[in-house]
């Protein structure tokens, strides 16, 4: 079996470090990858500290994947070695229930497998993603990465971008539409772009007054500074869709009361609780809560292709893997413009070092 280098955590306390394992052998179905950049998502730094509680140590995060094919199995006709591909949150599913039949693999009623810190369907062994050199992957769950878009700012698509195109195409979004977006970070600067690309009106609403040019410059209409109470008052019910990344408990009211008859909050930040809130906020205005996650392969095509018509790509700030627990420590205090994403070539150091 060929040797994977990569970086993962071994404890919720451990920083990133060094980490030699094994893919697994090629199957009929599998794509193997040589990985080029991988995004850092919030939810990588969740999981390896076990935020969400359940994490599978040695944790290896990463499932903004874009890279090259090295080899495909026997069976596999969607791709071909050297194609441009990525690889997002998803690495299978049932492929069988409702939802998988549907595309929304996401959703699949027999759990669908995460990139890492899920379990082979056939082995049952760990996932791990891809802060690594290469992946294995069922073909299904491989995206073709348009030609014209850059290699080396894609990989945040696969999450940031399929997260937030998500809930903006459930809710119809497009010229005229009034979005929110709460939280600038890497989701939130996508859910920008992707709505504007979309031709809605959009705010961002941010606790960082200091990234109100910033949110301009990404394409934002107006920004509310979450903390100012009179401009908060003011912008009452004036969003249908309010896109929240947050990725703390926080209190929801303020948001609600930003939304007009029969608005929407989507959560789509991975948190524990919401604080109690009056329902009254709901019924007054038909208003409602939802949440989303990810989203399926079909749409993630969608949105790739959608985002190299438009020219979108996300903003990154490209570091080396060894500068990953650093990177981690400026997200905890909202300070990422606004996508990290790993150059892979970093990793020869480590290869170097265990030669
Ligand atoms: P991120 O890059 O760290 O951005 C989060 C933003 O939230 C910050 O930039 C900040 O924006 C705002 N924020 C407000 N209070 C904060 C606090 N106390 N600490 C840090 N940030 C705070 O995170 P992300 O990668 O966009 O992920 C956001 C959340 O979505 C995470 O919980 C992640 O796990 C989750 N997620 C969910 C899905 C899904 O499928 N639903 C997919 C991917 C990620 P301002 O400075 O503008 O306030
Ligand atoms: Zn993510």
């Amino acid at each position: 079996m060929p040797d994977a280098i990569g970086y993962a955590a071994q404890s919720a306390t451990s920083p990133l470090a060094p980490f030699h394992f094994q893919r697994r052998e090629m199957r009929p179905n599998d794509v193997r990858i040589s990985i080029l950049y991988c995004g850092v998502c919030h939810s990588d730094l969740h999981q390896t500290r076990d935020d969400w509680k359940g994490t599978i140590y040695p944790c290896c995060p990463g499932h903004e994947i874009v890279g090259k094919v090295t080899a495909v199995g026997t069976q596999v006709s969607k791709v071909k070695a050297g194609d441009r591909v990525a690889v997002g949150c998803l690495v299978d599913s049932c492929m069988a229930c409702d939802q998988c039949l549907k595309g929304e693999e996401q959703l699949c009623r027999n759990r669908s497998t995460g990139t890492y810190n899920g379990k082979d369907r056939i082995t049952g062994e760990v996932t791990y993603g891809g802060y690594t050199d290469h992946i294995v992957v069922r073909d299904h769950f491989v995206l073709k990465v348009p030609d014209r878009l850059d290699m080396k700012r894609a990989a945040p698509l696969l999450c940031a971008g399929i997260t937030t195109w998500s809930p903006l195409r459930k809710a119809k979004i497009g010229k005229g539409s009034r979005v929110g977006v709460a939280g600038l970070g890497g989701l939130g600067h996508m859910a920008v772009k992707l709505a504007v690309g979309m031709e809605a009106d959009v705010t961002v609403i941010t606790t960082s007054p200091s990234k109100e040019a910033d949110a301009r410059a990404l394409g934002a209409h107006k920004v509310l500074i979450a903390t100012d109470k009179a401009a908060m008052r003011a912008a009452t019910s004036s969003f249908d869709l309010i896109i929240d990344t947050i990725p703390v408990p926080h209190p929801v009211m303020p948001y609600l009361h930003l939304l007009d008859v029969d608005g929407t909050l989507c959560i789509v930040g991975a948190i524990d609780q919401l604080p109690p809130f009056h329902s009254g906020l709901l019924l007054g205005q038909r208003r409602s809560i939802t949440g989303s996650p990810i989203g399926g392969i079909r749409e993630t095509q969608e949105m790739l292709d959608f985002c190299a018509e438009k020219n979108i790509l996300p903003d990154c700030e490209m570091i080396d893997i060894q500068d990953i627990n650093r990177a981690y420590e400026r997200l905890l205090k909202a300070d990422v413009k606004y996508r990290f994403v790993i150059d892979m070539a970093s990793l020869a150091k480590e290869a170097k070092q265990a030669a």
